[in-house]
């Protein structure tokens, strides 16, 4: 078996440096667990949070240990009621060609639905994080225009789609041209801006023309200062991640528009997806319907390969996916 191990917490960016790749035995199987076939592994920017010393709302990782995430798999045996063989999973298991888990903390993965992939992405806990973020701290109404920040990533390609369901405009922010551009001309949104290029308040304030009604922030820092300077009365802003800050190795003080904030009573709140893992199903079904109704479009970004997924990780915060960045190790 191969696997990843946390090598060295990073300060600042992390590199391939942090990573070890060791090579280790398949545990022998107990009654009620499963060995399970890498298919696909997620990268996710929350994993960069876990890599410090630091318990935030999940553990952080151990030093030496194995890195863990999102995994689609294949049963390759089973000593557990209810799997066979074939089976197609999703777990929260280690980096490693093959993971032994408990069949009660493993979930499975209808094939016949989507394809498999999506369980990590639209259909996993990317989708519910722009599903209950949006329409239980947004609350979109017909008309609203909704401003989200990473656009084209897993979450927020995601959430200006269901915008657009809601009868809002939708808004995207994100970091290239080419970016823009599917945002627009494949997802359907209103508008976009790439915050790298001119005045980001200024090209918003044109894409805005009746301001802001909900901004669904995912990165934070200057991006969210500019469009918190846009806000209407009454705006709501579900607070889903920082990534422009993950690496900063000094704290940082934002938002700096708090004033914008009481003088529009808007109402800023922060959020973890698993707040809603009660909902969960409810959510999955309904994007697992908008999907199959051509409602709701998405895009992967497939790294191939074990030894990438250092690299596939890193590529997150220098914005080298569309999508959700996923790796694929096997074919089922
Ligand atoms: P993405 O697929 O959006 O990937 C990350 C993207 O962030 C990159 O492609 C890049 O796009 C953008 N980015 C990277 N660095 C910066 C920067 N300095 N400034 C602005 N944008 C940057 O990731 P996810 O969709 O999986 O996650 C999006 C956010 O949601 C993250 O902050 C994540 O932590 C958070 N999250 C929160 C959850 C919760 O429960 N609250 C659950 C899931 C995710 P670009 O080219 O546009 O710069």
């Amino acid at each position: 078996n191969r696997q990843i191990l946390l090598a060295k917490r990073p300060a600042g960016m992390p590199t391939e440096e942090n990573f070890s790749f060791v090579e280790t035995a398949v545990p022998k199987l107990q009654a009620g667990q499963l060995l399970v076939n890498t298919l696909y592994l997620s990268v996710d920017p929350y994993m960069r949070g876990r890599m410090n010393d630091r318990k935030t709302y999940v553990p952080p990782y151990a030093l030496n240990e194995m890195i863990t995430g999102g995994v689609v798999g294949q049963v390759e045996e089973s000593l557990a009621e209810g799997f066979v063989p074939g089976d197609i999973v999703l777990g929260n298991f280690g980096w490693a060609l093959y993971n032994v888990a408990a069949a009660a903390s493993v979930k499975k993965v209808n094939p016949d639905l989507a394809p498999i992939s999506t369980a990590l992405g639209v259909l996993g806990m990317p989708g519910l994080t722009a599903y209950y973020g949006l329409l239980d701290i947004g609350q979109p109404k017909e008309g609203e225009t909704v401003v989200v920040s990473g656009a084209a990533g897993a979450v927020g390609m995601l959430v200006g789609q269901i915008a657009k369901i809601k009868g809002a405009r939708a808004v995207g922010i994100a970091g290239s041209d080419e970016k823009i551009n599917y945002l627009v001309e494949e997802l359907g949104f209103d508008a976009a801006v790439n915050y790298k290029k001119g005045d980001l308040r200024q090209q918003l304030k044109e894409a805005c023309p009746s301001g802001v009604d909900i901004y669904f922030d995912n990165v934070g820092g200057t991006v969210s200062d500019a469009v918190l300077s846009l806000i209407n009365k009454g705006t709501r802003i579900p607070l889903c991640g920082r990534i422009s800050l993950y690496n900063l190795e000094q704290a940082d003080i934002g938002p700096r528009i708090q004033t914008q904030l009481l003088i529009n009573s808007a109402l800023m709140q922060g959020f973890i997806v698993s707040n809603y893992a009660e909902q969960a199903e409810e959510g999955l079904n309904q994007m697992a319907q908008w999907l199959k109704e051509g409602k709701i479009n998405y895009t992967e970004t497939i790294t191939e390969g074990f030894d990438n997924i250092p690299k596939a990780f890193l590529g997150l915060f220098c914005g080298e996916n569309t999508g959700k960045q996923l790796i694929k190790i096997a074919d089922p």
